[in-house]
């Protein structure tokens, strides 16, 4: 794998108002060193004791992405400098990110994981679920948590018919929140297998792990 050459790959080839988060998870921090000294500034890991240790050895600069389920109990180990969430799914979890948040005297960005896909193992909330949430009291009280989009995973499979109507069916809950909410900007969809039909489908943030690293 050349990591550099990936990085340079896909800064040609996605579009410019789509950002691409670097999915480093299991890998050792020369790889991520790599693609840093190739440019890449967004970088996503789905455990947070992991992204912590990764945080204290690399250039501050970095935006580190949450990606994966998140335990109440650790959001105060990344609330210091998570730059997005991207798998909120309750107003609990939202309580917590605020409360760290604010202990942090910081905002924190989320965003929420809607469930597209057909497959039961995927984690996420319905669209009525998410508008419950948002046209809460409790939420609109929280001050130091802000939902800037949603994100999304399709079914792991090779028909892509199905992987594009999953897409379609979020873009469409995206534009439909966009309208009714402010700050809704970040529609994150799109990994290796799938982000071509994820950026045609309207994704402005993409999530690639081993097209970049190599596999896991
Ligand atoms: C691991 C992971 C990715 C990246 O997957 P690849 O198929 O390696 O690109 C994207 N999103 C989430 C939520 C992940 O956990």
């Amino acid at each position: 794998m050349n990591i550099s050459e990936n990085i340079k790959n896909f800064q040609d080839e996605l579009p410019d108002d789509v950002t691409l988060v670097a999915i480093s998870k299991t890998k050792p921090v020369d790889d991520l060193l790599e693609a840093y000294e190739a440019g890449q500034r967004h970088f996503g890991e789905n455990k947070i004791q992991e992204m912590t240790e990764k945080w204290e050895k690399l250039p501050k600069d970095i935006k580190w992405h949450m990606v994966g389920h998140v335990q109440r109990n650790k959001v105060k180990y990344m609330a210091p400098y998570v730059s997005l969430i991207h798998a909120v799914d309750s107003l609990k979890l939202l309580k917590e990110i605020n409360k760290e948040a604010d202990k942090n005297d910081r905002d924190i960005d989320c965003l929420l994981q809607i469930k597209i896909a057909e497959e039961d193992s995927k984690f996420g909330i319905s669209t009525e679920k998410a508008k419950e949430i948002l046209d809460s009291e409790e939420f609109k009280k929280l001050d130091h948590v802000k939902v800037k989009g949603l994100m999304g995973m399709a079914t792991f499979t090779d028909d892509e018919t199905q992987v594009k109507k999953e897409f379609e069916h979020l873009k469409s809950v995206f534009k439909d929140f966009s309208e009714q909410y402010v700050d809704m900007k970040v529609l994150s969809m799109g990994m290796s297998g799938d982000y071509k039909i994820a950026v045609d489908s309207g994704s402005n943030m993409v999530r690639i792990g081993s097209d970049i690293f190599g596999a896991r």
